[in-house]
């Protein structure tokens, strides 16, 4: 490549970097564009860490939430936006810095605010989500009050019901429902030429599980489905990410177990005829009871398979 085709590419680079931004006012301490593209393997930014899992493949991470981030040479797929406006900016300054390709389509997997409030920052991008989880971000926006702008900025573009695939650059992404699980409308994203899967809240790697809106056997069902695709690489909503991402693969196993350890020590109080409250008075797992959430969420995970168990959940 000669010297002034190089020139023309930084510069068109630096124009799609400009242009798939509005640069928050609180980036000092921001990564430098100069960074060789793609050698950074962690960029810092003011509220999250942009990593990279495996090429082309990269996880952006604030606490305990990850946003899906996947390349390809005609620009960016997101999953999931996180939870407010600064942090989807910060993300998207991390991504034009370190990946410098415009992100393309946003893909939102749950309603939850946590995981939908940062849709508002791309609003120059296709939102896509699945027909529940519009219905249901719809609902919980209008009951709470959220403004008809925001509405609009949140919701999706386009919904789907079983699938879509789209077709970036060479690259083959599905956006699937493999029904209900954390709630009535999460979408997983398999790139099956990569092998790698990133399951939004379906997956909290370490922690208990967060079941408010849940339907735990449909999830146990749908995680079977997940095993099914033939990944190597579970990204998860929550949690880390080991440095071996393919460890994912046991993490997943052992959140998988304790979907199973619930269903089955709920079914077993069902059985002896204990009422929900007495199912609630009744179980604990001490094996998980030091595991983040689990405090939070005992009870609720009772309830929810109590209630799914017989029949009272439709
Ligand atoms: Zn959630």
């Amino acid at each position: 490549m000669s010297k002034s085709t190089l020139g023309v590419l930084l510069l068109l680079l630096g124009c799609v970097s400009a242009f798939s931004q509005q640069p928050p006012p609180d980036l000092a301490g921001a990564p430098q564009r100069g960074d060789p593209a793609g050698q950074a393997a962690a960029e810092r930014t003011p509220t999250g860490t942009l990593r990279q899992i495996i090429p082309g493949h990269y996880v952006y991470s604030t606490t305990t939430f990850n946003s899906g981030v996947i390349v390809t040479s005609e620009g960016v797929v997101v999953l999931d936006a996180l939870n407010s406006d600064a942090v989807a900016r910060a993300q998207r300054e991390a991504i034009a810095s370190t990946i410098r390709q415009p992100v393309r389509i946003l893909v939102s997997s749950t309603f939850h605010n946590q995981y939908s409030r940062g849709n508002v920052a791309y609003a120059d991008v296709l939102k896509i989500g699945h027909e529940n989880y519009r219905t249901d971000l719809l609902g919980l926006m209008t009951r709470e009050n959220v403004s008809a702008e925001e509405q609009q900025a949140r919701l999706p573009n386009q919904t789907f019901r079983d699938r879509m695939t789209l077709h970036l650059g060479g690259k083959e992404i599905q956006v699937l429902y493999v029904g209900r699980a954390h709630t009535r409308g999460d979408s997983i994203i398999f790139v099956p030429q990569d092998r790698i899967v990133y399951l939004s809240e379906l997956f909290f790697a370490n922690q208990f599980l967060f079941i408010n809106d849940g339907y735990g056997l449909d999830w146990l069902r749908a995680l079977d489905g997940v095993e099914a695709l033939g990944a190597d690489i579970f990204v998860p909503g929550h949690g880390p990410i080991p440095a071996d991402p393919r460890e994912t693969r046991q993490e997943l196993r052992r959140f998988r177990q304790i979907l199973v350890d619930v269903r089955d020590a709920v079914r077993n109080e069902i059985a002896r005829g204990a009422t929900e409250d007495q199912a609630v008075a009744a179980i604990q797992w001490p094996q998980y009871e030091k595991m983040q959430g689990y405090n939070a969420q005992r009870e609720t995970a009772v309830r929810r398979l109590y209630q799914q168990l017989t029949g009272k959940l439709p």
